[in-house]
């Protein structure tokens, strides 16, 4: 592929600019240090000039929430050698072995049949997966992740599986304007992480709190986010829907 068009670099990087500075000041706000939030970029829907012009302005790790489409753009840029992909979304069982292929991380673990899946697909393959428990802290059908009260007994299970590496929770808030609705949900998501810390099997971390979208993320951070995971203020609005 040709060198990344150098509108396309200048737009990602206006973006990224206005990105940290709302970081940053939500950190400061919160009497936190920017360099304990991790900025995810999600990429889904996107395509592969502007993940490549992405990479260029220094984004090494892409977040994708279908396995499918995200192994389709690790093919396709693999010459990127320091390009990680981090699958965000609900994963069926079957589709273990492609996750377990090329995935560094995957967020969205919520069922010990995915977990085992992954697992002999892992072995089989000498690589290993970090991985954040999916939480449904909005109480929503729609959602996945396993409700907060099913996650100690959760995690309990995970050492069996060797190749994982659990690193912490991940969720989804309500999507809604109205902050007094969404923030309870980072709030819960926090509190679950601080009870399993107290005692985490050996071997399971609980240090990373995965919280805040595009339009979220402040008040995830005010609540203690590790990690933000952000679309459309990176790359604009995605032109497809997406289920999450
Ligand atoms: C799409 C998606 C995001 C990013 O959403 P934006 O509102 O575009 O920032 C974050 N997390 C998950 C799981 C997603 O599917």
């Amino acid at each position: 592929m040709s060198a990344p068009d150098p509108a396309a670099l200048a737009e990602l990087r206006g973006n990224l600019d206005a990105i940290r500075a709302r970081i940053d000041t939500a950190c400061r706000a919160a009497g936190r240090d920017p360099a304990q939030v991790r900025l995810l970029p999600v990429s889904k829907t996107v395509d592969e000039a502007r993940l490549r012009a992405a990479h260029a302005i220094g984004l090494h790790a892409l977040g994708e929430n279908k396995v499918q489409e995200a192994l389709g753009k690790w093919q396709a840029m693999s010459d990127l050698h320091d390009l990680r992909w981090v699958l965000i979304g609900h994963l069926q069982t079957n589709k273990a072995k492609y996750a377990a292929r090329f995935a560094s991380e995957f967020q969205a673990l919520d069922s010990l049949r995915v977990a085992a899946a992954l697992d002999a697909q892992l072995q089989q393959q000498g690589r290993a997966l970090d991985v954040l428990v999916q939480v449904n802290t909005s109480g929503e059908a729609s959602k996945f992740g396993l409700p907060p009260g099913d996650v100690p007994a959760f995690v309990k299970q995970l050492p069996a599986f060797a190749s994982l590496r659990v690193r912490g929770l991940m969720t989804l808030a309500l999507l809604s304007d109205d902050d007094a609705r969404v923030r309870p949900c980072f709030v819960r998501l926090r509190e679950l992480r601080d009870r399993l810390r107290q005692d985490a099997p050996d071997g399971v971390a609980m240090d990373e709190l995965s919280m805040g979208m595009s339009g979220d993320f402040e008040l995830a951070i005010a609540e203690g986010a590790t990690t933000v995971r952000v679309g459309t203020a990176l790359f604009g609005r995605r032109d497809t829907p997406d289920s999450a």
